[in-house]
């Protein structure tokens, strides 16, 4: 019978879509939703019980959000990473309010499919979905044509589809569907296969797909079982879309069943309104969301796993602001920002940041730079960032000179040497002589292995090390070209390349 029932709706949803779009022929594809409207039962359960106590906690819940990009088979079309970021940093800035914040589980998942990366009928979407979800996370996929629509979600699969035009800042569409995904409905639910006319008498019900609905009356003595079911959300019947602005969410007057006129609100995230006014939830919302989150999906909530904010500024250790450096044995080193994950670093060698000689993400505080130009200025700037926020602004920027240095200035006052001892072995490790330091002087030396981009593969401490030889496990590791750097207390550093065979 369930099956059955999902068979009917999901038929309905494809012919109410089919009619939805149709009159956006040969334009620009409307700034629509295609979820099919649905008025879940395990949102009317939570409707029922919206006060329980167990759900009014201000902790913040963090959610994992898993990004999927569809691009063509031949590996174009993905939408620009940095749109992503921007969208996400925008969903947690509206969310805020709610206590729910979303985390970007793992890496971007890039999928290569023409198919899906521009599909006409949500039955293509629905096998993109089932084929890519990760479990324990909200699923979200970036495409260029979403069955027609701006963007929708998939109850069956659950997965939100958003089309990337409708990622321009403005719109709330990946808001608006993760919405539904926590089974929030339209606030002028009944109304999706009704256009509301102003200039005939309002019904006291609609039909929506074989079903009446009641219309939700201005005095709230409906609310809890007309339209969305939610009493803070202001009777809507426009489900077409309009436009409001930042300092005016409101739009044109509606005539409720009793005669009773107010002016619609477009505020509310799961309105039609397009534009900068609709960015909240309502406090019912909110709590139907968090229920939802933690009656029905406690797989993807993990009471341990918190994040913080993340500054951007950036305590540069290394160089000096105008320091002079060797220009091919230059390395950058920073301060930890407090919740930072990982960290932008981008170097040029112009007055300002274009043509960029760095431009790479670390997870750790410290990268060896590239060949840098002699006799020149070089810039570098640091943007520490997390899975919970991709987006932060650059640090203040450290300006250096590259020049070919000789030891002496190097390493003052210490003749120094480091001497790869077994160059050429990959199973037995590297194992180095360091020669003209004294063993007090290891106390504050930093040891790394890392590959010919700088990126560190093991570091050793003092603490690890006796004598003046030291062991550098090489298991594991590929044949190829590596790099072992030695940095004083000082700040002082040399390098040496060693192959692996
Ligand atoms: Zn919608």
């Amino acid at each position: 019978m369930k099956l059955l029932q999902n068979v009917g709706v999901i038929l309905l949803a494809l012919i109410f879509s089919a009619d939805l779009f149709s009159q956006e022929i040969n334009s620009k594809p409307p700034h629509l939703c295609g979820t099919p409207p649905d008025r879940d039962e395990r949102l009317i359960y939570y409707q029922q019980n919206l006060g329980n106590y167990r759900f009014l906690t201000d902790d913040t819940l963090f959610i994992p959000l898993k990004i999927h990009i569809l691009g063509k088979n031949d590996g174009t079309g993905y939408v620009s990473r940095t749109l992503v970021e921007e969208s996400f940093c925008n969903l947690n800035e509206v969310f805020l309010h709610t206590g729910i914040q979303f985390f970007i589980k793992g890496d971007f998942n890039y999928i290569d499919n023409t198919d899906w990366y521009s599909h006409d009928s949500f039955s293509a979407g629905e096998r993109m979905i089932l084929s890519n979800n990760v479990p324990d996370a909200l699923n979200s996929y970036f495409v260029d044509n979403a069955a027609g629509a701006c963007g929708y979600y998939n109850t069956f699969v659950d997965g939100v589809v958003v089309a990337n035009f409708c990622l321009d800042g403005i719109d709330q569409i990946w808001t608006h569907e993760i919405g539904h995904q926590f089974t929030l409905p339209h606030t002028f639910y009944g109304w999706e296969a009704t256009i509301y006319n102003p200039d005939e008498p309002t019904p006291e019900q609609i039909m929506l797909f074989g079903q009446w609905v009641e219309v939700e009356k201005m005095d709230g003595s409906n609310c809890r079982e007309a339209a969305d079911g939610f009493c803070d959300t202001a009777p809507d019947y426009l489900s077409y879309p309009w436009i409001c602005t930042a300092d005016n969410p409101l739009g044109i007057f509606l005539t409720d069943p009793l005669g009773n006129m107010e002016r619609v609100d477009g505020s509310n995230i799961m309105s039609y309104a397009f534009g900068p006014c609709r960015n909240s939830f309502s406090e019912e919302q909110t709590q139907a969301m968090r229920m939802n989150i933690l009656l029905d999906r406690p797989d993807i909530v993990d009471p341990s796993i918190k994040f913080g904010p993340v500054e951007s500024e950036v305590t540069i250790i290394h160089p000096a602001e105008n320091e002079i450096v060797q220009y091919d044995e230059a390395y950058l080193k920073w301060e930890s920002v407090p919740n930072a994950t990982y960290y932008q670093v981008q170097l040029t060698s112009l007055p300002f940041f274009s043509n960029l000689l760095v431009d790479e993400v670390v997870r750790d505080t410290f990268l060896q730079l590239p060949q840098l130009v002699l006799e020149n200025q070089h810039m570098v700037r640091i943007k520490p960032l997390s899975e919970f926020q991709p987006c932060n602004n650059f640090s203040n920027r450290r300006a250096f000179i590259a020049s070919e240095l000789s030891n002496t200035d190097l390493f003052p006052g210490i003749d120094f040497q480091m001497k790869i001892v077994n160059p050429t072995s990959l199973n037995r490790g590297v194992e180095i002589e360091l020669k003209g330091l004294e063993e007090s002087d290891l106390d504050n030396v930093e040891l790394r292995l890392s590959d010919i981009n700088g990126r560190m593969i093991s570091q050793l401490n003092s603490q690890q090390y006796s004598g003046n030889k030291v062991h550098f496990e090489t298991g594991g590791l590929s044949a190829g070209i590596y790099l072992i750097t030695l940095i004083t207390e000082s700040g002082g550093m040399i390098s040496e390349r060693v192959i692996l065979q």
